[in-house]
């Protein structure tokens, strides 16, 4: 059945139902044909009142759920039809939103960004093709689109992204920005060819919604004071570590919003920019043009800067930058890809980074994960999971933290080359360190977590020598 003929002639598909629903003023006409069609289906024909119609409607042009609409374009819809309507640009960007495809994109984005996922997979499989969302941390299927919708479904994320939609043998890299019904969502976009065709994998970064404040990313008391005690000092290296997708990012533009712009310089180097920050110099890293981290950071230097924010460390030449910058009274943060804080030194040493620099530059290293906060509705009543946390018991997440500060001993052990055990003994010597765990731990007593989640985040830890 052809989707656009239906809405149209004001006539709706109810897949859970097995119903098709028309109304008084669907044609005669085009009730008949959908009726020989829908019996071969095993649909049953339902006379409905025009609100009802109006609302079934509305919530198939917008509110509907990606695994919806993807249904409703199984029934029958010809293959043609969608990649005809499917790859079909309109002017501006106004879509055609009758267009399958387009629909069922859209379904795709209005749907993740209302489960506040982070990511939305498109992959292909030998009998089928997935959607799934990353919701606070982890996977989850979503929709089941037909095999045969694929490689259209694909296409129409490459034109939305301006991506070259005739190349499908090298990944493709790009961005886009939608408008949701909350709000404009900005939308990294990378695909991949697989055995089984192309794989897309979109990032989605909230607009317009503004960085945390440090007050907001769950630290301890104790910790927070500890930490703007280095975020507010004028000049050294502070780090953020942890694996990809902990918050290292949120907690250093939280750092920022702490600073005042108006009175500091205050400057950026990232890959991707992942909030608009007022009164902040940011600059997007393009390696492609020759624009890299360290390139980025020597032009940063000649603009006077007071802050400086590095996205990453992936390198010596950027490590480098970062102390030489921060040897000549400049406060630089930066994340850096490590499990703890006292493996942070190790790593930039590994990078070939001078002991004896590090160790007058570094004053301090902030190791993070997220934990899945506990769903405030079934929290309560002692049960795990119900319809406002997706059945999962968790809401929403929050960090833990370890928060290493570098003082005179082990400066010393920087210089002589300590590796990470000796400074981790060191830490936890310290007044003030608690490691991961142990953080974690308060928040498992205080019931916003569970131990399980705590060491989900934590499995690559240093649990021997807590
Ligand atoms: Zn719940």
């Amino acid at each position: 059945m052809d989707a656009r003929f239906l809405r149209r002639h004001r006539i709706t598909v109810q897949v859970q139902a097995n119903q098709i629903w028309y109304s008084s003023r669907s044609p005669a006409w085009a009730v008949a044909a959908v009726a020989g069609q829908a019996g071969l289906e095993g649909y049953q024909m339902v006379s409905k009142d025009d609100e009802a119609i109006d609302e079934q409607l509305l919530l198939s042009s917008q509110g509907a759920t990606a695994a919806d609409v993807i249904g409703s374009a199984q029934l029958g819809e010809s293959l043609a039809l969608l990649l005809q309507d499917g790859l079909g640009l309109t002017d501006g960007d106004e879509l055609d939103d009758d267009a399958p495809v387009i629909r069922m994109i859209n379904a795709i984005l209005n749907e993740a960004a209302s489960r506040r996922a982070s990511d939305i997979h498109l992959e292909p499989y030998e009998s089928g093709s997935v959607v799934r969302f990353r919701v606070d941390g982890l996977l989850q299927d979503v929709a089941h689109p037909p095999r045969a919708l694929h490689a259209a479904l694909i296409s129409r994320i490459k034109v939305m992204a301006q991506l070259d939609i005739a190349e499908k043998r090298l990944p493709q890299d790009g961005r886009m920005t939608v408008k949701s019904p909350s709000g404009l969502i900005d939308l990294r976009i990378s695909t991949l060819p697989t055995g089984f065709g192309e794989r897309a994998v979109l990032r989605l970064l909230a607009k317009g919604k503004g960085p945390l404040s440090l007050h907001e990313v769950g630290m301890s008391s104790e910790t927070l004071q500890r930490f703007k005690s280095l975020v507010n000092r004028s000049f050294g290296i502070l780090l953020v570590t942890g694996p990809t997708g902990s918050g290292k990012t949120t907690t250093l533009y939280a750092a920022l919003s702490e600073l005042d712009a108006k009175t500091r310089n205050i400057m950026t180097v990232e890959d991707p920019i992942e909030y608009d920050m007022p009164g902040i110099a940011q600059t997007q890293v393009h390696p492609k043009i020759g624009l890299s981290f360290a390139q980025s950071l020597r032009s940063i230097l000649r603009q006077d800067p007071d802050v400086i924010l590095i996205g990453e460390i992936r390198d010596l030449e950027t490590a480098q930058i970062a102390i030489q910058a921060s040897l000549t009274g400049h406060l630089v943060l930066a994340t850096l890809h490590t499990n703890d804080s006292s493996s942070a030194v190790s790593r930039l040493l590994d990078m070939g980074v001078e002991p004896f620099l590090l160790s007058s530059s570094l004053i301090g290293v902030l190791a993070q994960r997220l934990v899945r906060r506990r769903c405030s509705s079934c929290m309560p009543r002692s049960i795990m999971g119900c319809d406002d946390c997706g059945q999962s018991g968790f809401k929403g997440r929050l960090g833990i933290f370890e928060l290493l500060i570098v003082d005179d001993a082990i400066r010393s052990a920087i210089k002589l080359r300590g590796d990470a055990s000796d400074i981790r003994r060191m830490a936890l010597d310290m007044p003030g360190f608690l490691p991961l765990q142990r953080d974690g731990a308060r928040l498992v007593s205080s019931g916003v977590t569970t131990e399980q989640e705590i060491a989900r985040v934590t499995a690559s830890g240093h649990e021997e020598l807590v």
